[in-house]
């Protein structure tokens, strides 16, 4: 597989995509939970 795996090297939020909020059903967007607004995948390595 050859190829620019982007979102390989970068740890991307899997639940917003990397934008830092999420899309509400009724309207309105809300920062993320999961990243903390952060767009970036929590790492938990210390
Ligand atoms: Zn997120």
């Amino acid at each position: 597989m050859v190829g620019q795996n982007l979102f390989a090297s970068t740890e991307i939020c899997s639940y917003c995509k990397g934008d830092g909020y999420v899309q509400l059903l009724l309207g309105g967007s809300e920062t993320c939970g999961c990243c903390k607004g952060t767009g970036k995948k929590p790492v938990k390595d210390v």
